[in-house]
């Protein structure tokens, strides 16, 4: 177990992973967005070309980008299409894109077929089961649905607030359909109705077993390339998954302001995952050079 994260810079072999890198997955808030969800600011909020010059740059080289996000497919489509990009995968490995909206794959993990009755969407279901109301009554005031957010969702909830995830999952497990917590990182929502919660973080209730690790997996299949050709970045604890799937995991600088996520990478193998030195955009941009340049691609 390593004693700390590395920055990529310093990973001895990180030329030659990136060089294999075929494909890169991307979280987007917190990670290629900033403040605000802006791909235009930094993470402070002050205006930065760095995301959409780094997007360009890989656009210009060729290089695939897909999208990995808690967001809904609606969202996904249309930020997709504004950069350039033909698939992602939304609602946290739920549902997958491709050709830019042509074909889409689901995934409810381990539930049954007739884990849905008729005309229900697996969303649906988490609200029939009693999910929300189960946090909602064990946490008050601690969760609550992200609004705006959490609408037009097929499969998963987004939520926020800040509640021990391991004792909400105990309580999720006793439900007639399996479904877990998953936290989706730090966010700074500009109202909300918490009481006394400082640091908010988003979560999402998703069917048991489903990842982004996991639709990473059945993405590259569909590719017909390996987890050693890919590369993925992110800035939460359920990012830090998708080093299951890939040769290497990088988080933006930021990430590592989350302990949860800090745990989660200091219990991986050395080198699994490392840090950019710069936050959001930035580190996006860190990344992106990098792989440009043990690609054999000029920069701009
Ligand atoms: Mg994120």
């Amino acid at each position: 177990m390593p004693e700390a994260i590395p920055f990529i810079d310093a990973l001895p072999d990180l030329s030659s992973r990136l060089a294999r890198a075929k494909v890169l997955y991307t979280d987007l808030d917190g990670t290629l967005l900033g403040r605000g969800a802006s791909l235009l600011k930094d993470g402070s909020g002050q205006p930065c070309l760095d995301a959409a010059t780094a997007v360009m740059e890989l656009n210009r080289a060729g290089l695939k980008v897909v999208i990995c996000s808690g967001r809904n497919a609606r969202q996904l489509m249309e930020v997709s299409r504004m950069l350039g990009w033909d698939d992602f995968i939304a609602e946290l490995g739920c549902v997958r894109s491709y050709g830019r909206g042509a074909r889409r794959v689901y995934d409810i993990g381990v539930w049954p077929a007739d884990a849905t009755s008729d005309d229900e969407t697996p969303y649906e279901a988490i609200v029939r089961v009693g999910a929300l109301d189960l946090l909602r009554a064990a946490f008050p005031g601690l969760i609550e649905y992200h609004d705006p957010w959490h609408v037009d969702r097929e499969v998963t909830h987004v939520l926020r607030g800040n509640v021990p995830v391991a004792e909400a999952q105990v309580l999720l497990d006793a439900l007639p359909l399996p479904v877990s917590l998953v936290d989706n990182g730090i966010i700074h929502p500009p109202r909300h109705t918490l009481v006394g919660v400082e640091e908010v973080h988003a979560y999402h209730l998703v069917p048991f077993g489903v990842s982004k690790p996991r639709a990473i997996l059945a993405d590259l299949a569909e590719r017909g390339i390996t987890p050693d050709e890919a590369i993925a970045i992110g800035d939460s604890a359920a990012d830090v998954a998708m080093a299951d799937a890939v040769s290497l995991m990088v988080t933006v600088r930021n990430g590592l302001d989350d302990p949860v996520l800090a745990a989660h990478a200091l219990a991986r193998p050395e080198g699994a995952v490392a840090s950019t030195r710069g936050s959001h955009g930035t580190g996006w941009r860190e990344l992106a050079e990098a792989w440009l340049a043990a690609t054999g691609h000029a920069r701009a």
